[in-house]
């Protein structure tokens, strides 16, 4: 599990999206091997029913009281979730796009006679082999055999070190997250971070809380392990215990952890240590063997952060009974690879993680689960033929201008804080002044070369695939910070803020309707991408981004008193989300999502203000549908968030966070604006309206 400082806007929806438009006249920034081109057929690709529509408006249902449901309930109603999805609504649409526009792209790769080495042909062999079920099918358990028979080779504690060592250096390691990031006190360099890990389930709670649910789904769990190792061998007798054991040694390391809303302190990912004292906090791990067994030459220091893990993770290594290490160090292994190996594997991977947890109903079909894996293998080197298929250029120019007017705009805000002092306003503004953002995809592609990918093992190419991509992350140790890299694809519907970096990131495919249309009114891209826009440079001032200088380093550039102010603003926002109710007797958690509420609130505020600096003096509302320009603003911000969710998804995000649940992001922000009130002539007492103390101003 890796803890890295990404925030992307919303949930990682499985995948990603694109344009019908079919324009090539701008090749990728490094195209690959000339030779035959990929022919690929959008035509045939629907656009999804998703932009803000005026026959969607439920008139019936006052925007003053229930404003999501006024703008997104009727088109929800005739919308349900589908079967092989946990939600449904504006995100998760627009991925189902962009998975059409990548099948077509995938099944042409496929067809074509690429040369070896092209990422066509990379991209064409690794969809081949994923949709070669009889081969797959005839594998079973054997692609993972020799990494199984390593486990059942060891004989004592004192060896699983060093078997850890082989497992993470292939790119298999599973029990705590280690890599390469930019280190927290020099941006510019570089360091490994060791942080917490080992968990299958989603979170801390799920082992430790008593709720009902949360039983069950621990039930759930042994469940699965034993029908996971009766799969790979084991009799029934010894695959319930050995569940038993599973779940013992994840509850051991749950209570080590951190939970989610302690995590937000950025501080507690954050320990730079000497090797030498790294060793002496874990007198059974020798992290100077670790690095060696990575290949990677040891540094001065590193981040051995979480201290109570590190120590539970420790003592475990001497305490918990060989079996039960390899027991666990099984399961891990079979589990993690499930997804790629025969059906019955995926199926069981499928009934605990998809339905189980999540509430899916039915299995996606194969070619969404193949492109899934091809994302998570090589999703930017898959990225070079998407944006070259479907990312027309004028995007990215309108885009820029998009974001300098949010930007020129934000800044008048800082300037104008009535709570911050200027003592702390000139370290904003100078924080402002180094935001970097980022558009479309990647200036300089990523090399793909070392990767080998094979036209009939699947489960081989996921291997092969993690461990290229893990090595190119360990090679970063000790070196520069690369800041041209992106740290999502581009056909990604999504976008983040990286606070090391101080940068705004806007992938391809999330520029499209309804966030961005090139030919559509100010109103609907201020309310969409606009306040996205907004979204992540906020998270640059939120309760986390305030922690990292324009550097990108953590630093405190703030008086004692504007902190104080911030704080007492941030709380009371924290109260606000939390007063929502997602189901019976479950709120939103206002802590756990503060800094994504920050960044809304932030967002929308100065994309409001944006809108109204683009319209200038003077300006006549043209009206649209009988819709004033302010209206469609807030209108289309709460389309961008229509969402359904499965009850059991809707519990997940609730507890893992850090997203509050759509329905609950379309209203949070406009309710303390009152350009909202005013736009649709809401009066003080209505539930969409936030008045007097009850008001939070922040950004
Ligand atoms: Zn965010």
């Amino acid at each position: 599990m890796n803890l890295r400082p990404l925030k992307p806007l919303a949930l990682a929806f499985a995948v990603t999206v694109a344009l019908a438009a079919c324009q090539k006249t701008e090749a990728p920034a490094e195209p690959v091997a000339e030779a035959p081109k990929l022919q690929v057929d959008l035509s045939q690709v629907a656009q999804q029913p998703i932009a803000l529509r005026a026959d969607d408006v439920s008139p019936e249902i006052q925007a003053c009281q229930d404003f999501n449901g006024h703008v997104n309930a009727k088109w929800l109603a005739a919308n349900p979730v589908p079967a092989d999805k946990t939600t449904w609504g504006a995100f998760p649409a627009l991925g189902e796009r962009s998975l059409q526009v990548q099948h077509e792209i995938a099944k042409a790769a496929a067809a074509g006679d690429f040369p070896e080495g092209s990422m066509e042909r990379k991209v064409g062999d690794f969809f081949k082999a994923g949709m070669d079920e009889a081969a797959i099918e005839a594998a079973g358990l054997s692609p993972l055999q020799p990494h199984l028979d390593r486990i059942d080779a060891i004989a004592a504690n004192a060896e699983i070190p060093a078997y850890l060592g082989k497992a993470y250096a292939e790119g298999e390691g599973m029990l705590f997250g280690f890599y390469a990031m930019a280190d927290y006190n020099d941006s510019n360099t570089n360091i490994a971070y060791a942080t917490q890990g080992g968990l299958s389930l989603p979170e801390k709670a799920y082992y430790l809380e008593d709720r009902e649910d949360y039983q069950k789904i621990r039930t759930a769990f042994l469940a699965h392990v034993e029908k996971l190792m009766t799969l790979a061998g084991a009799d029934a007798e010894t695959a319930k215990a050995q569940a038993q054991q599973v779940l013992d040694f994840e509850t051991r390391i749950a209570k080590a952890s951190l939970g989610r809303v302690e995590l937000r302190d950025p501080a507690t990912r954050y320990n730079p240590v000497s090797l030498a004292d790294a060793n002496a906090s874990t007198p059974n791990f020798d992290w100077t063997a670790f690095f060696a067994a990575l290949d990677v030459e040891a540094p001065a220091s590193f981040s051995l952060a979480m201290p109570a893990f590190f120590k539970e993770f420790d003592a475990m290594l001497a305490d918990v009974p060989v079996e039960q290490w390899k027991t666990w160090l099984r399961f891990r292994a079979i589990d993690g690879a499930a997804p790629y190996l025969s059906s019955a594997f995926e199926q069981a991977n499928f009934e605990f993680y998809r339905k189980t947890l999540a509430g899916q109903a039915e299995m996606a079909p194969r070619w969404k689960r193949v492109l899934g894996a091809l994302n998570g293998s090589m999703g930017e080197g898959f990225g070079q033929l998407y944006v070259a298929q479907a990312f027309p250029p004028e995007s990215k120019a309108k885009m820029e201008a998009l974001v300098g007017n949010l930007m020129a705009t934000l800044k008048v805000r800082l300037e104008n804080l009535e709570w911050m002092s200027d003592e702390t306003k000139v370290k904003a503004l100078e924080k402002w002044s180094t935001f970097t953002p980022k558009v479309g995809y990647p200036d300089k592609w990523r090399d793909w070369s070392g990767l080998q990918v094979a036209g009939n093992d699947y489960a081989g190419n996921l291997m092969a695939a993690s461990a290229f991509n893990y090595r190119f992350n360990l090679d970063k140790i000790g070196k520069p910070v690369d800041r041209s890299e992106w740290g999502m694809s581009p056909q990604t519907v999504n976008a983040y803020y990286r606070s090391t970096a101080n940068e705004i990131v806007f992938p391809a495919a999330i520029l499209q309707p309804p966030f961005f249309d090139v030919n559509a009114d100010d109103a609907l891209n201020y309310g969409g991408i606009g306040a996205v826009i907004g979204h992540e440079m906020l998270h640059g001032f939120d309760d986390q981004g305030s922690k990292f200088d324009a550097a990108g380093n953590m630093a405190n550039w703030w008086t004692d008193a504007d902190r104080e102010n911030f704080n007492a603003r941030t709380d009371k926002l924290a109260e606000q989300y939390s007063g929502y109710e997602a189901l019976p007797g479950m709120n939103v958690n206002g802590r756990l999502g503060l800094g994504e509420n920050i960044a809304d609130l932030g967002g929308v505020t100065v994309a409001y203000d944006a809108l109204k600096r683009a319209q200038g003096e003077g300006f006549a509302d043209p009206m649209v549908d009988g819709f004033s320009q302010d209206q469609r603003f807030f209108m289309n911000w709460a389309t961008v968030w229509r969402i359904a969710f499965t009850e059991a998804q809707l519990k997940q995000q609730l507890t893992v966070g850090p997203h509050s649940p759509g329905m609950f992001r379309a209203v949070g922000a406009p309710s303390n604006l009152p350009a909202f009130a005013e736009a649709f002539g809401c009066k003080e007492g209505d539930k969409m309206v936030r008045s007097g103390d009850d008001r939070v101003v922040i950004w």
